[in-house]
């Protein structure tokens, strides 16, 4: 085991030597990071030799690349691995491949090297550092050779990394426990799923349905195991814990535990257990801050069930539509009744109780994934979101005329389906103008169609964001106009319903900076970023002071995907900035 302090005394080639068999058969990667010494954490020493292989150059990219052996590959077989990867590839169960899947493994080796020219690079030991099953490192072969060949020499170089950072944490005896936890906490949170959906063992989780209150029972337990002082469902299903502090006013965070369908893990339930992990520490010192911290799990943001984006933390500031509760989901179930038989009070009563008086909050802060591949493409842990892009979202329907597909002519349809896919394509390329607006029609449905008649109606929903309220206003009018002139073309009648209209929300300047303050404390690079991705904090923003934390995902942080993933080691220093960020804040207070 060595620290930190004795890589930062040594001379240079002790400390080479301290740092030996990081990169492999790649010394200098290390030899010239050390020149930036002396390191304040080992997440700025990952970071300045994750630079030097970003500074060099391609050839050299390469060579390092191709100075791993093979999954599973003739070196594994033979045991001439070095000591490293013989403990990866064996924590990955490798070595106890059946016959078909080793023939698989090197199938696919072979594919692999031919059309990229560098062994196939896998961090083995996965996001928490224990291994990924056989069937996920296949599952992930397999994906990546699609890959076109730039993105997958940057995911190679990417796994080294990722394969660097738990060989660090070997080395310096360094265990990411909060960020263990975190990850654990979110996998069996994952457990929970609705039917139709967990058989195939996929992660769905809409607004109150068995699987949602599951979920928020078990975060109530998590809440309770952590020391908070109070925990309680409130009457839209929003879990709340409190951890009271010396004082009056309270720190409001969390984020959503309620997923889209067919989801990640990470979504929306990061910025929930990422506090509680906070928490946890407290009461386990006894420590009191001068401020209470009050965790919100948000029972609604995604807008999956009903239409009601933004429910949860909508009730915090009073908001809530009375004809929500009449609103049906597919099978006909009324929003009250699916409050009625999760047990809550269903009255506007009980709900528009839920309304917070600012004046008792210091402000909201929220920890999310990235939903996004930025932070991972620059090799960055976390990012400090500077605003949340505006945004719209409308239901529609198009109705034209049902008519017989074989004998009505080309020229006397009207096709419902057609109209929408002309704004969708209209869509596409006037988004695109602005540079930063996105636009997209997600849901497309033909309600009855059949395959010989002609679409009479078709429902689909809008989605329109944009940096500023100004730029999003200007896309939304287009777009409306445009469907009007492509309905009025068509002889087609369709109606809007806006569902969701959010103001962009720039990060409050002080509390950006204490995320700032808190980032760079840990020795990692401070990186200001907008976010695409509405979140909770959009809401919040309309009443106090916010400011966001991104945590870089994994797989390009590709998210409302199963694929969205982060590691233990990312979290850990998403806990341990949050932890920073109470600190600056008890400063503050004394
Ligand atoms: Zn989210």
């Amino acid at each position: 085991m060595i620290t930190l302090e004795q890589v930062n005394a040594a001379s240079t080639s002790q400390a080479a030597q301290l740092l030996d068999g990081l990169y492999e058969h790649s010394p200098w990667i290390a030899q010239q990071a050390l020149a930036q010494r002396p390191f304040d954490s080992v997440a700025q020493l990952k970071h300045a030799m994750a630079r030097v292989v970003a500074e060099a150059g391609r050839d050299k990219q390469l060579e390092l690349i191709r100075a791993h052996p093979e999954l599973a590959g003739k070196a594994m077989v033979s045991k001439t691995l070095t000591a490293e990867s013989t403990n990866e590839q064996g924590k990955a169960g490798l070595a106890d491949c059946t016959p078909e899947e080793f023939a698989k493994i090197q199938r696919l080796n072979a594919d692999y090297n031919v059309k990229f020219g560098h062994p196939f690079i896998l961090a083995v030991r996965g996001p928490r550092g224990t291994g990924l099953s056989r069937h996920e490192i296949i599952d992930t072969f397999e994906r990546r050779l699609a890959n076109p060949a730039d993105f997958e020499l940057a995911e190679s170089l990417r796994n080294i990394h990722r394969i660097v950072e738990l060989r660090l944490n070997d080395k310096f005896g360094l265990v990411p426990a909060l960020g263990n936890l975190v990850w654990d906490w979110q996998e069996a949170l994952a457990e929970f799923s609705d039917p139709g959906y967990a058989e195939k063992r996929q992660l769905t989780v809409t607004y109150l349905t068995d699987a949602h209150r599951s979920a928020a029972a078990r975060i109530m337990q998590n809440m309770r195991d952590c020391g908070f002082d109070e925990v309680t469902l409130d009457a839209v299903g929003n879990v709340v814990g409190k951890y009271r502090g010396n004082g009056n006013k309270w720190l409001l965070t969390g984020s959503h535990y309620d997923t889209v369908r067919n989801g990640g893990k990470y979504d929306g339930r990061l910025g929930i257990f990422t506090p509680m992990a906070c928490v946890r520490e407290l009461a386990a010192q006894q420590r009191r801050l001068p401020f209470g911290i009050e965790v919100v799990a948000f029972a609604e943001e995604e807008g999956q069930r009903y239409k009601a984006t933004f429910l949860g933390s909508g009730a915090l500031l009073g908001e809530f539509n009375p004809a929500w509760l009449e609103q049906k989901d597919a099978d006909g179930v009324t929003m009250r009744e699916a409050m009625q038989h999760a047990g809550l009070p269903a009255t506007l009563e009980a709900i528009s109780a839920l309304k917070r008086n600012p004046a008792g909050y210091l402000g909201f802060v929220e920890v999310h994934i990235e939903q996004g591949p930025v932070l991972n493409e620059i090799d960055l842990p976390l990012g400090i979101v500077t605003s949340i892009n505006g945004g719209v979202r409308y239901q529609c329907e198009a109705v034209g005329m049902a008519s017989h597909a074989g004998t009505t002519p080309m020229n006397r349809r009207r096709d419902a389906a057609a109209a929408v896919a002309e704004l969708a394509l209209y869509i596409e390329q006037r988004a695109a103008q602005d540079g930063d607006s996105v636009g997209t029609i997600g849901m497309l449905q033909v309600p009855g169609g059949s395959i010989n008649v002609v679409p009479g109606r078709c429902l689909f929903s809008l989605d329109l964001r944009a940096p500023n309220n100004a730029q999003r206003d200007a896309l939304t009018a287009d777009v409306m106009a445009a469907l009007e002139s492509i309905c009025a073309r068509r002889g087609i009648r369709a109606t809007t319903e806006l569902t969701m209209k959010a103001a962009a929300a720039p990060s409050a300047p002080p509390w950006q900076a204490r995320w700032e303050g808190a980032v760079a404390a840990l020795g990692v690079p401070v990186y200001r970023m907008p976010s695409g991705a509405g979140h909770d904090a959009m809401k919040l923003h309309e009443v106090m002071p916010q400011a966001m934390l991104f945590v870089r995902g994994q797989n390009s942080g590709i998210s409302h995907n199963p694929l969205e993933s982060s590691t233990s080691d990312d979290i850990q220093l998403a806990v341990q900035a949050f932890m920073n960020l109470l600190d600056g804040l008890d400063r503050e207070h004394q």
